[in-house]
């Protein structure tokens, strides 16, 4: 048994300033930590391709999707801002679509491949990006692309995404609201970015909100208890993890106390479900995640839970 491990270079290219958090230092410091952990028998590693227009429209509006194709820049210097938070610059499109493409990489290794779980360590992020914009660091949502390419080209008929990022993944909330072949369940710290999430009235979203300081045996009762039974209620063909460690104690992007023994546990649990309802597969997209140490650590705990 091994995990596959979806990644490519150019999701190095996306930079928006020399500070910035959301960096490309962060794949860097988990490739590090995965290198250190031990895992290489275990771990395949693979690089991504680019995913097409026709993969994007599944999840966002085609205006949306022309219009980022239109804004991106050429010149090194310039700068193009689709949101407040979410700027393009010259590498931004080609790692975008490199992040976008590995969920669907990931899909057709689970579904293919003798390797059931896989895990995309791509930037930038997805789940802050709603149906029709960018949002939060996010361009496109590369989750809700993963799955909407599975429900479109597998027999798969029910997924549960599993959003454990210390942010609410709105933009994945606003793509699957009206659709209820996908569960989601999102945890996340409130009051904080982007204060959304805590009045969403769906059968089909379990919010989880939590207080800063919250630590890690509370976030997991919180969890055991409102999301285990809805899963195994929903009884998913395929379990997908926003992972967003930005959580952990040493991040300074939020103030929950979570730890690398959480994100095995969740790795963990994720695991057990995925074995009695999807035949162990799994697939995990990075989210969040921004002190270098916390994060790749974080990531190496997460994949020997999922082992
Ligand atoms: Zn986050």
């Amino acid at each position: 048994m091994s995990i596959t491990i979806f990644s490519h270079a150019a999701c190095a290219l996306h930079r928006v300033t020399e500070v910035h958090p959301e960096c490309p230092e962060r794949l860097g410091a988990v490739n590090d930590q995965l290198i250190r952990s031990g895992l290489e028998y275990v771990i395949t590693q693979k690089d991504a391709t680019q995913a097409s227009k026709n993969d994007l429209y599944r999840a966002h509006d085609v205006a949306y999707v022309n219009d980022v194709y239109a804004k991106a820049p050429t010149d090194p210097e310039d700068h193009v801002w689709l949101d407040p938070d979410t700027v393009m610059t010259a590498g931004t499109l080609e790692a975008a679509l490199f992040a976008a493409g590995s969920g669907i990489n990931g899909i057709d290794e689970i579904m293919q491949s003798a390797n059931q779980r896989a895990f995309c360590a791509v930037r930038p992020p997805g789940h802050h990006a709603t149906r029709s914009a960018a949002m939060g660091f996010c361009v496109f949502n590369n989750i809700a692309v993963a799955a909407l390419y599975a429900l479109h080209e597998y027999d798969i008929q029910r997924i549960a995404i599993i959003d454990f990022d210390v942010h609410h993944g709105n933009g994945t909330e606003d793509i699957f609201l009206q659709d209820d072949r996908v569960l989601f369940c999102s945890s996340f710290q409130h009051p904080l970015y982007p204060n959304t999430g805590t009045d969403t009235i769906s059968p089909h979203v379990i919010n989880i909100p939590m207080p800063a300081g919250c630590e890690g045996f509370e976030w997991q009762a919180a969890v055991r208890e409102r999301w285990f039974p809805a899963i195994d209620a929903f009884a998913p063909d395929l379990i997908l993890v926003s992972a967003g460690f930005d959580g952990h104690l040493e991040d300074d992007m939020a103030q929950f106390n979570l730890r690398e023994d959480d994100y095995f546990w969740i790795g963990k649990e994720l695991k057990k479900l995925a074995d009695v309802h999807c035949q162990g597969r799994m697939l995990a997209m990075l989210e969040g995640g921004y002190d270098f140490s916390s994060l790749g650590r974080s990531v190496v705990a997460f994949l020997k839970g999922i082992l």
